[in-house]
């Protein structure tokens, strides 16, 4: 094996500072920063929202079934039977279910929302039976590019659930991206456009947004005031809280509360 000279080691040499500072080694150094820091923030604010006068939860499901063989991510899924008992022994708790039109600073701490996104089938199939059993209101968030592929509603069963008196359809953006790294002018669009792509599949006005991923780090203010500019009512993203008198005051960035398998039987306990 050759050895390497001294003239030659230095020629080498030269390339590893530009690497380390090369535009994408810095975006990347940058985005975990970010993400630390935005995910601080959001637990702080969810610590600081204990201590905040309360207006009830809004709860979140994705998936609701029992096979585990057709989850897409645990975190997000709960079955069938959990899904049910929880909400057998919510309603034996006399929780006060509520539509999300209704949020307001009036609703007491014992009221309960009830959403969904992304439009997977058997929200349709198995958890809306459920609820319209107990007369529940719930919101379903639906990206309108996910319609009709596998796992998913179809756009006859979109307008199968808008047309029951319970239900209420929101928006997802139409692709399901994370806004904060999507170009203004095309988050501008996603946001505005799926909006009106349901309003004309279901021929009712879409007034509700939830935000993909919906975390800090998922979306921007700027993406909030895109929502407010875009004609929604409001917008809801994760924050793992309960609705305080402070988020109320603004309607952009609600909390929800992500519901799964894993997690459900503290929703009980409360
Ligand atoms: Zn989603």
């Amino acid at each position: 094996m050759p050895i390497m000279t001294t003239e030659a080691l230095i020629e080498r040499m030269k390339g590893i500072p530009e690497f380390i500072l090369s535009k994408t080694v810095y975006e990347v150094f940058m985005s975990v920063l970010k993400h630390y820091f935005l995910s601080g923030i959001q637990k702080i604010m969810e610590v600081g929202c204990k201590y905040c006068t309360h207006h009830g939860d809004i709860l979140m499901f994705h998936q609701v079934t029992n096979d585990y063989n057709d989850w897409d991510d645990p975190n997000c899924s709960i079955t069938y039977r959990s899904f049910k008992h929880l909400i057998e022994s919510l309603v034996v708790q006399e929780k006060d279910f509520s539509a999300l039109e209704k949020i307001s600073p009036v609703a007491n701490i014992n009221t309960i929302y009830i959403t969904f996104d992304d439009a997977y089938i058997d929200v349709l199939t198995q958890a809306v039976p459920i609820l319209v059993q107990h007369n529940i209101p719930f919101t379903v968030f639906i990206s309108p590019g996910f319609l009709g592929k596998p796992k998913y509603l179809t756009i006859e069963n979109l307008r199968e659930l808008s047309r029951m008196p319970l239900c209420t359809i929101g928006a997802h953006t139409v692709s399901h991206l994370m806004l904060r790294s999507t170009p203004q002018e095309k988050a501008s669009y996603e946001i505005k456009e799926s909006g009106k792509i349901l309003s004309d599949y279901i021929g009712k006005p879409v007034e509700f947004f939830a935000y993909p991923y919906g975390s800090l780090y998922a979306c921007s203010k700027k993406n909030c005031l895109q929502v407010k500019s875009a004609g929604y009512k409001m917008g809801f993203s994760t924050l793992n809280c309960s609705v305080t008198t402070t988020l109320l005051k603004s309607k952009w960035f609600l909390p929800r509360q992500n519901v799964n398998e894993m997690n459900y039987l503290q929703y009980i306990k409360r």
